[in-house]
C-alpha cells in the first residue's frame, strides 16, 4: 500500500475532545475517527487491525469446537421481557418503531441464542453445541469516554455453548479459558484471569483482565500464586486497600497488589438461566426431559485494539504486534532514492510481505516520526547513501538496533 494513496492521514496533534491514550494514539495514527462519544468509524488501517484481532479469535473459537453464525442485532421486546431484562439491563438500548412497536438494540445475544438453539437440539444427541458470533454490539454507557475501552457502538466475539450437564459444561468453561489465554498471547498482552460477580448473566465469572492505568477496574493481584479479583466481589478486608497500596494475599500470604485494569473478555457459566426463560430442554438417553446446560463467553474485540494501543505504545507512538499490525514493513524512501524504494517495494510485495510504503515528496524528520507513530513491526529505509550500495537500513520498532543489509538478506528475515 502507498501511504499517498492510504484513507486516513496521520495527525501532528491529538483531537482535542480525545481524552484517553488509546484514543489519541490511534487517532493520530490514521486508525479511528471520532463520530460521537464511544462511537468510531475504522479507517483502512484500523479496520486491517480489528480484522486480524478477529480472525484469530476466528481461529481459536473453531479449535474449540466453536461454529461461526451472524445473528441480528435488532431484538424483540419479548425476549428481554421474558428474561427480566428489559428493565433490569440498564444500558439496554430500547427502540421505538414509526408504529409504536419496540425492540432492543442487542448488547447480548442469550435472548436470541436461547431460542434459536431450542427450534435445533431435541435430544442429547445434538449435545454438546458451540456457537459464536463476531458483530457490533450496542451499550448505552453514561460515561464513554475511554476510547475504544468504552464505546457504545462495539465489536465483540460472543461464544454460547449449551451442554447435557452441569459437568460437561464445567470441563468446556476450562477449555475456553485455555482457548482465551491463547487469544491473548497471540495478541501480545498479559491477561490475568481474575474472579468477578457474574452482573446480570450468572452468580460469578471470570474475567481476563490487562493491567492499564486508565483502566475502571480496580483487581487485587498476587503476584507470587493465581490469586486475582475484582474489587466488586473482594472481602471487606481488602476493598480498603487502594489502588498502588500493597496488602496480604488471602490464599498464600505473600504481598498483594492493587492495581488498575481494563476487562479484555469474561466467561460465564449461565446454567439454566437463560434456558428455563425459553424451555430449552432435550430427552436424555432414557427419554427424560432435562434442561440444557449453557455457558456464555464474551470478547471485546474492539476493546482488545484499544488495550493493545494503550498498553504497548511508547513516547513516540503505536507498536503492534507481528500479529495484529496492519502492515509488517513500514518502507520509507529519503532524498532521491525513489527508483531503488520502488524496486525494494516490488520485491517485497511479491514475496508476499505486507508493506505500507511511505513514497511521499515530504521530510525525512516527518516520514521518520510517522513511521514509529503508526507502530508497523520493522522499518526498512531506502536513502541516498544504502540506494547506492543497493542496500537498505533495517530496524525493528521495538529496538534502536539499525542493520544495513541488501534485499536478498531482508527477504530472508522477512519471509519466514
Ligand atoms: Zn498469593
Amino acid at each position: 500500500m502507498r501511504y499517498s494513496e492510504l484513507f486516513g492521514k496521520t495527525l501532528r496533534e491529538a483531537p482535542r475532545d480525545e481524552e484517553s491514550k488509546n484514543a489519541q494514539l490511534l487517532a493520530r495514527g490514521g486508525y479511528v475517527n471520532k463520530l460521537m462519544s464511544g462511537v468510531y468509524t475504522f479507517l483502512p488501517l484500523g479496520t486491517r487491525v480489528l480484522t486480524k484481532i478477529e480472525n484469530i479469535v476466528r481461529e481459536e473459537m473453531a479449535a474449540i469446537g466453536g461454529q461461526e453464525i451472524l445473528m441480528p442485532t435488532m431484538q424483540p421486546k419479548e425476549n428481554w421481557v421474558a428474561t427480566g431484562r428489559w428493565d433490569d439491563f440498564d444500558v439496554l438500548y430500547k427502540v421505538k418503531s414509526p408504529d409504536g412497536r419496540e425492540v432492543a438494540l442487542g448488547p447480548t445475544h442469550e435472548e436470541v441464542v436461547a431460542p434459536l438453539a431450542k427450534q435445533y437440539v431435541q435430544s442429547y444427541k445434538d449435545l454438546p453445541l458451540y456457537l459464536y458470533q463476531i458483530q457490533t454490539k450496542f451499550r448505552d454507557e453514561l460515561r464513554a469516554k475511554n476510547g475504544l475501552l468504552r464505546g457504545r457502538e462495539f465489536r465483540m466475539k460472543d461464544l454460547y455453548s449449551f451442554h447435557s450437564s452441569v459437568e460437561d459444561l464445567e470441563a468446556y468453561y476450562e477449555k475456553a479459558k485455555q482457548a482465551y489465554a491463547k487469544i491473548f498471547d497471540r495478541v501480545g498482552l498479559k491477561a490475568l484471569l481474575t474472579e468477578a460477580s457474574g452482573g446480570t448473566f450468572s452468580k460469578y465469572s471470570h474475567e481476563f483482565q490487562v493491567q492499564v492505568e486508565s483502566g475502571e477496574d480496580v483487581l487485587y493481584h498476587c503476584s507470587k500464586c493465581s490469586f486475582c479479583q475484582n474489587k466488586e466481589i473482594v472481602s471487606a478486608d481488602l476493598d480498603k486497600l487502594k489502588v498502588g497500596e500493597a496488602g496480604v494475599c488471602p490464599k498464600c500470604g505473600e504481598n498483594l497488589e492493587v492495581v488498575s485494569a481494563t476487562e479484555v473478555g469474561n466467561i460465564f457459566q449461565l446454567k439454566n438461566k437463560y434456558s428455563d426463560p425459553f424451555k430449552l430442554t432435550f430427552l436424555d438417553s432414557d427419554g427424560q426431559t432435562q434442561t440444557v446446560m449453557m455457558g456464555c463467553y464474551g470478547i471485546g474485540t474492539s476493546r482488545l485494539m484499544g488495550t493493545i494501543a494503550e498498553v504497548l505504545s511508547d513516547e513516540k507512538g503505536l507498536r503492534w504486534p507481528e500479529e495484529v499490525a496492519p502492515y509488517k514493513v513500514h518502507l520509507v524512501s529519503l532524498g532521491k532514492s525513489m527508483p531503488f524504494a520502488n524496486e525494494v517495494y516490488h520485491k517485497l510485495v511479491s514475496a508476499g510481505v505486507e508493506v505500507l510504503y511511505d513514497e511521499r515528496d515530504c521530510s525525512a524528520g516527518v516520514k521518520l516520526g510517522d513511521a514509529d507513530l503508526v507502530g508497523l513491526p520493522l522499518r526498512v529505509v531506502v536513502s541516498d547513501k544504502t540506494a547506492a550500495e543497493n542496500k537498505v537500513e533495517l530496524k525493528a520498532r521495538n529496538s534502536e538496533e539499525v542493520r544495513v543489509i541488501s534485499i536478498d538478506e531482508t527477504l530472508e528475515i522477512l519471509v519466514k
